[in-house]
C-alpha cells in the first residue's frame, strides 16, 4: 500500500490546494537562491496552517526558518510569528519572502537564542521545531518553558532523526525523553511523506505535545 501513496498525494494535492501565490512565490524564490529543497510539504503547511486555526493562535515560535514556507503558512492562518535562523543566507530569503506578513527572523542559533527569549519572559501559544536533528531534545525542553500552559509543540521529522541518531529500540530516543517529561502530554503521528525530489516515499512523522506546566 505504501506503493499507493503518490497517488493518493497527488490527488489530495489537486483536490485541497487552493493556488497560494505567496507560497509559490516562496519556493520560486528559495530555489533561486539556491535554498535546499527541505521546506516543509505543502499538505502538512495546510496542516499546520488548520492547526493554528483551530487554536485561535496569535503567536508561534518556529525554530529553522529557510526560506520561509511554513512561516508564511502560520502568518495567513493569524498568527504573529518569531522564527529563528542559523544560516543568514536562509534568513535573508525568508526576509524576502514574507514580506507583509507579521514576522519576525532571529538570526543565530537556536540554542543561543531561545534561552533569551525565556529570560524576556516571552510566551508563545505554539512552538514548531523544524531545525537540526541533533539538538531536538535541547530544542523540545526550551519549547516546553516558551509555551504557555495549554498550548502546544509540533515537532517535526521525529521518525528520520531517530533513525539517523541509530538509536535500537528499547534504547533513550527523543520519544522517551518526551514521554518522561511530566510537563507535557505528547502523541507520536506517523506520516508518509512523497516529495518530487525522491524516488520513493519516506515514512516519518511528528510529536503532537500539549504544555501542562512549566
Ligand atoms: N520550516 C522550514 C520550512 O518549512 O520552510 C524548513 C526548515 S529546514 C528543514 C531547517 C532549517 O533550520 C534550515 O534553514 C537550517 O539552516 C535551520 N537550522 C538548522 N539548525 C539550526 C539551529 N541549531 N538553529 C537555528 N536554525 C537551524
Amino acid at each position: 500500500n505504501f506503493r499507493l501513496a503518490p497517488s493518493f498525494d497527488a490527488q489530495a494535492q489537486s483536490a485541497l490546494l487552493r493556488p497560494n501565490p505567496k507560497l509559490e512565490q516562496c519556493l520560486v524564490n528559495s530555489t533561486a537562491k539556491g535554498l535546499p529543497p527541505i521546506s516543509v510539504l505543502p499538505m502538512s503547511g495546510q496542516h499546520l496552517s488548520i492547526l493554528a486555526q483551530l487554536m485561535g493562535v496569535k503567536s508561534v515560535l518556529e525554530i529553522g526558518t529557510l526560506g520561509g514556507y511554513s512561516t508564511i503558512c502560520f502568518a495567513e492562518a493569524g498568527a504573529k510569528v518569531t522564527s529563528i535562523e542559523i544560516d543568514p543566507k536562509h534568513r535573508d530569503t525568508a526576509l524576502e519572502n514574507v514580506n507583509g506578513l507579521d514576522v519576525e527572523i532571529l538570526l543565530g542559533s537556536a540554542l543561543d537564542v531561545l534561552p533569551k527569549l525565556a529570560e524576556e519572559g516571552r510566551q508563545f501559544d505554539m512552538v514548531f521545531i523544524d531545525a537540526d536533528f541533533e539538538d531536538q531534545w535541547e530544542h523540545f525542553d526550551w519549547a516546553v518553558k516558551l509555551t504557555r500552559p495549554k498550548g502546544c509543540i509540533f515537532l517535526d521529522d521525529v521518525i528520520p532523526s531517530m533513525i539517523k541518531n541509530g538509536l535500537e529500540e528499547g534504547g533513550e530516543t527523543i520519544l522517551t525523553k518526551i514521554g518522561r517529561d511530566e510537563r507535557v502530554q505528547a502523541t507520536l503521528m506517523p506520516t508518509v511523506a512523497c516529495h518530487s525530489m525522491i524516488p520513493t516515499p519516506v515514512f516519518t512523522g511528528f510529536i503532537l505535545a500539549v504544555v501542562k506546566s512549566h
